[in-house]
């Protein structure tokens, strides 16, 4: 199995390749010109190299979504990036995807909190208590649920921004993205 320095060297790689073939993307100032609107929709999910919203929304630049990431795509973590971006750019709708066999079912926040204190010294460990959450998860709907509740009840996001997030359940066999209910 490769190193994980020789795999950023082999990616590194990769680039000069895609780069020879890179149509250049235009500028927000370009796409202003081209009648481009700037983008208004964020969509939210895991980093799991599996769960790639770029692949199963077929997105381009052009459509104006921005995409962020964190274990299994929770609000908390996102929150400075919603607020920031909603400021520059008045967001219109948030999509929260999570996904099947998602790692955060599959470790507990303790099992991190115990790992980390292996390789900490002893002064630290109140630290690692303090931190809450490390995004682990048990239920995959009501995590959704949660996390759309979470933006609800930020005092710090715009209620119509909170009432237009939605939430999804993409399935990694079928592709599929399955609606939330709340
Ligand atoms: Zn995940």
């Amino acid at each position: 199995m490769a190193t994980s320095t020789s795999l950023v060297t082999e990616l590194a790689s990769r680039n000069k390749k895609i780069a020879a073939a890179h149509q250049p993307i235009p500028t927000f100032a370009e796409m202003g010109e081209m009648g481009v609107g700037l983008p208004h929709v964020i969509v939210l999910t895991c980093v799991d190299p599996r769960c790639i919203p770029e692949y199963f929304l077929n997105l381009h630049p052009s459509d104006g979504v921005l995409v962020t990431r964190n274990i299994c795509g929770h609000i908390a973590p996102a929150l400075n990036d919603i607020l920031a971006l909603d400021a520059f750019l008045s967001i219109k709708e948030i999509m929260i995807v999570h996904h099947t066999d998602c790692g955060a079912t599959h470790f507990t926040d303790d099992i991190v909190r115990e790992t980390m204190k292996k390789r900490l010294p002893s002064s630290s460990h109140t630290e690692v208590d303090n931190i809450k959450t490390f995004g682990a998860i048990k239920d995959l709907e009501q995590s959704v649920r949660d996390d759309i509740a979470l933006l609800k009840a930020a005092p710090l996001v715009r209620k119509e921004l909170a009432d237009a997030a939605v939430g999804f359940v993409y399935d990694l066999k079928t592709g599929e993205l399955t609606p939330v209910r709340l």
